[in-house]
């Protein structure tokens, strides 16, 4: 069992040992108290929402837990170390989190990160391949990230996001925080990042000739 400091939260490091296999770790997390205050605001659940399942620990292994919030892999990664932040109570949206949660939720992104550059992520995705629980479900995002040149190399950024909203193209409306690990080279042209969700007008200038580009970018302009 991982440890927890005086907040609540776990000890990652502790969590990140129980990686080597992450079924195990799954067991282990599963079993670990809460506080009373924790059950009694922070663990109602809906019915049918995959990601209360997810945040009792009814479904993915967590690879990260504290007081508010669990991490775990994704197991459609479109990079190597996709992971997701996931608040244990049934929260919608980023803006509704209390304050509590709000505070946990940047130790939890804090700790994710630590959680994707410890491990073995072509272990991972290996384990992933012949999981169980994922026996039905389609595997050709995991088999993709094993083929990818850069796995097995540390993030060189990180892309971290949250789809607020149906029209923001969430699927799931039970909040969760991606923090997608970027390599150089996962794109052909990064430039403006995640301005691309809306590709017609993500480019910053256009030019003389009415072609879209990158260049020049001004300090009003970053993204
Ligand atoms: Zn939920």
């Amino acid at each position: 069992m991982a440890p927890r400091t005086d907040n609540g939260a776990t000890d990652t490091v502790g969590t990140i040992q129980n990686l080597e296999n992450p079924l195990q770790s799954a067991a282990s997390t599963r079993t670990q108290p809460i506080t009373a205050r924790h059950a009694m605001t922070h663990t109602q659940h809906e019915p049918d929402c995959y990601f209360c399942e997810v945040s009792a620990g009814r479904a993915d292994p967590l690879i990260f837990e504290n007081r508010s919030f669990v991490g775990v892999f994704d197991t459609h990664p479109v990079n190597p170390g996709h992971a997701l932040i996931i608040p244990r109570r049934h929260v919608v949206s980023l803006f509704e989190l209390d304050e509590m949660e709000q505070s946990d939720y940047f130790h939890a992104i804090h700790g994710v990160r630590q959680v994707v550059e410890t491990t073995d992520l072509t272990d991972l995705y290996r384990n992933m391949l012949i999981r169980g629980d994922l026996r039905e479900r389609p595997k050709d995002h995991i088999e993709t990230v094993l083929n990818l040149p850069f796995l097995g190399n540390q993030p060189d950024a990180y892309t971290v996001g949250n789809n607020d909203g149906r029209a923001a193209g969430r699927s799931i409306d039970h909040l969760h925080v991606i923090l997608l690990p970027r390599y150089i080279g996962d794109v052909l042209d990064p430039r403006g990042g995640i301005r691309n969700v809306i590709p017609d007008r993500a480019k910053y200038h256009k030019s003389a000739l009415g072609h879209s580009t990158t260049m020049g970018l001004s300090a009003k302009q970053v993204s």
